[in-house]
């Protein structure tokens, strides 16, 4: 059949998920392994009863209830099903034929696809030797056709954060009229002492071209739900505003994001210990000869290069699914010990090359 289809995505991959199998340890897309919260049920139980009901579209209680925690205004907030059509969304506002979008390879596969989808030209910078973001190099890359930076911080999939001086002397030499997305999925996970933290909140008031994305995906637990949130100025979220797809966060998911703030306090205390079983992890496996960069996310990475996909493909052997990128690394997620040693004892006796 030859269709009218758009040729320019002849080549483009179809985004292909980990595969997984009954009683397998899904240690491959960096979800949690705790359900939802009794209140969160309830919250989600009580809004399925109105599924005959389109969701609200404008999401004031979800709105309102993160613009409150966030102490910011409710015109400062757009919510999304899921971060990741955030970042399409941003994409979609700025960035058209023959225009640019910069972010550091490796990183977040949406990403690239996201602008070829639109037409537009990715333009990857590669990370620095110990896999951090090259945030000089970044900068040079913008050109009178760059719309559009993403910063994603923690990287996905190397678990890597830029430093707070760095962070503020890149925003200080982007254009300010270049949209800088700092893509903040596993925010809830680092721990970085006072001088190299930021605080990306207050770092918007200095840099009005600077959008937050975060989610409810990873340490709120609700990838299944889909729904994630920008903040940033008005006249950016009044433009992601007029590509939102209407009604497409549903009134479930609106109902259990409220719920989960409500009990934030409770769930963010449960990223504790998945980042002491980061540290526990990262030791083991570099005692075992990995090359594993610090990482401030829910997963660890190992640097594996060509061995990458030999080694996800008998790990899966052994019942626990990772995430292999062809050439590069191995992305493992953190979750609580039982699942965490499964995979210890893989890598431990793993006799193929360690990178
Ligand atoms: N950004 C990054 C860096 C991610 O890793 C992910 C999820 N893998 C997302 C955004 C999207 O998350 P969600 O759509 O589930 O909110």
């Amino acid at each position: 059949m030859s269709l009218r289809i758009r040729p320019d995505l002849d080549d483009l991959p179809v985004y292909v998920p980990g595969k997984t199998f009954p009683g397998a340890v899904k240690l491959a897309s960096n979800e949690v392994t705790d359900g939802p919260l009794p209140s969160v049920i309830d919250a989600i139980t009580a809004a399925a009863a109105g599924a005959n009901r389109y969701p609200d579209n404008g999401m004031v209680e979800l709105t309102a209830s993160l613009a409150k925690r966030l102490g910011v205004t409710e015109d400062e907030i757009q919510v999304g099903c899921g971060s990741v059509i955030l970042c399409q969304n941003l994409i979609l506002i700025t960035s058209g034929r023959g225009d640019e979008v910069v972010f550091g390879w490796r990183s977040f596969e949406t990403y690239p696809l996201a602008t070829r989808v639109a037409g537009a030209t990715p333009v990857q910078v590669p990370l620095t030797g110990d896999l951090t973001h090259d945030l000089r190099a970044m900068a040079a890359a913008v050109t009178d056709r760059t719309r559009l930076i993403f910063v994603c911080n923690p990287n996905n999939p190397t678990g890597t954060v830029v430093e707070a001086a760095d962070l503020h002397e890149f925003l200080t030499r982007v254009p300010s009229d270049v949209i800088v997305a700092l893509d903040e999925a596993y925010f809830e996970y680092q721990r970085l002492p006072a001088p190299q933290a930021y605080d990306a909140l207050q770092l918007r008031r200095e840099f009005p071209n600077l959008v937050i994305l975060r989610t409810f995906s990873k340490a709120y637990g609700l990838a299944g739900l889909r729904i994630g949130y920008a903040v940033a100025d008005p006249e950016i979220i009044t433009a992601l505003g007029k590509v939102h797809v209407p009604f497409s966060v549903s009134s479930v998911a609106q109902a259990a994001a409220v719920a989960s703030l409500d009990a934030g306090d409770e769930l963010l205390a449960r990223t504790d210990a998945v980042v002491a079983e980061r540290a526990r992890v990262t030791e083991r496996l570099r005692a075992a000869g990995y090359r594993v960069p610090d990482s401030q996310a829910n997963f660890v990475w190992l640097d594996l290069g060509a061995s990458s996909m030999d080694f996800a493909r008998a790990c899966v052997d052994a019942g626990v699914v990772v995430r292999p990128f062809a050439g590069d690394g191995v992305r493992v997620t953190v979750t609580n010990s039982d699942e965490d040693d499964a995979f210890l004892r893989f890598a431990e006796s793993w006799d193929g090359s360690r990178g």
